[in-house]
């Protein structure tokens, strides 16, 4: 059974005395505690910016705070969250052993200017549990029988890609951002492209449910060689660091094919591109899609301007990237 260890860990530290060496960032895990300071911040004209992470944090969350800075100013408040979502994970993936580094995530924010670092517990998120995991409190296990049981879920952009290949997942974060942004209130989010289908997703949802704020994306920032950065990429060891640079070069690759013969079927790229991640010993392609970048549409002949993402296993790690062609 999974419990997810970073809320047993959150629990354990001594806050007042971890706290000390950040005093300029504070950190807040309570629900009510965070609410109560954002309608104080929203009372007296505070812009709040908003930057929702899984933290384990890398340069490409951080490019996402630089511009939520930007939009709320010097006197608006900048809050990330740290959160590893239980239910965007599906049964057999990575959430027990998705990678955790508070202290550094803090000290990163605290560098950056961050007003709060917002660290829920699951007990507090999902009161009772969600029914496949259970949730500890601090005060040991707590469990009310009926569990958690309200989700949001948006219909139509979610059904393929990343929807498709893991079913609850949108699901999971809809729910979570919904619940994020009632607790912190802010006026202005910011996601990354490298998840475009959810970015989309999320925009589709701010606009549906009436959220009144707005949703900037920022662009996909990555390393030298090109792959995307992520949280994930620390599984990568040895030969599987260089293989998982396949997945930029089969965006190089769509993006050239493009660019020389103007109109290219659908099938006929998926298939020369899946050509090209196999000759990776260790990548696995999941899906490529090509698609119309706002509506999700799929394209069957793709021309310029068309968007393309994919998912490839790299070993065990599976990695997500996506570019405009
Ligand atoms: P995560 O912690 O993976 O849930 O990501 C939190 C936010 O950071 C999401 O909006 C991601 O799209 C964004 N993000 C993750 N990786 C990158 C990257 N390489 N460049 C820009 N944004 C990113």
């Amino acid at each position: 059974m999974e419990t997810g260890g970073t809320p047993v860990l959150l629990y354990c530290i001594d806050w007042p005395r971890f706290n000390a060496n950040f005093s300029d960032v504070r950190i807040i895990s309570s629900i009510a505690t965070m609410q109560q300071l954002a309608k104080k911040w929203r009372r007296v004209g505070k812009r709040i910016g908003f930057v929702p992470t899984m933290g384990y944090l890398h340069a490409g969350h951080m490019s996402l705070v630089r511009e939520t800075r930007k939009r709320v100013g010097k006197a608006g408040k900048v809050v990330v969250s740290i959160y590893v979502n239980p239910t965007q994970f599906g049964p057999k993936e990575d959430f027990s052993k998705y990678p955790r580094d508070l202290k550094r995530d803090f000290k990163l924010c605290r560098e950056a200017g961050v007003d709060v670092v917002f660290t829920p517990g699951d007990a507090e998120m999902y009161p009772g549990g969600t029914g496949s995991r259970r949730c500890e409190s601090a005060d040991g296990p707590r469990f009310d029988k009926r569990g958690y049981s309200t989700y949001v879920v948006e219909k139509k952009l979610s059904q393929t890609m990343e929807g498709a290949s893991r079913p609850t997942h949108f699901r999971g974060v809809t729910t979570v951002v919904a619940k994020l942004f009632n607790t912190v209130l802010p006026e202005v989010a910011v996601f990354g492209a490298k998840d475009w289908q959810q970015a989309a997703i999320i925009k589709r949802m701010v606009a549906d449910l009436n959220f009144p704020m707005k949703i900037i994306i920022v662009p996909t920032l990555r390393e030298r060689d090109g792959l995307a950065m992520s949280s994930r990429n620390k599984y990568l060891e040895g030969d599987l660091r260089r293989e998982a640079t396949v997945l930029w070069r089969t965006i190089q690759m769509a993006q050239a094919a493009v660019k020389k013969s103007k109109v290219i079927p659908a099938a006929k790229l998926k298939a020369d591109l899946k050509k090209l991640i196999e000759t990776e010993p260790d990548a696995r392609l999941d899906y490529v899609e090509f698609f119309e970048p706002d509506t999700l549409s799929p394209v069957s002949k793709v021309t310029r301007g068309a968007h393309l993402a994919l998912a490839v296993f790299v070993g065990k790690t599976r990695l997500i990237d996506n570019a405009r062609l």
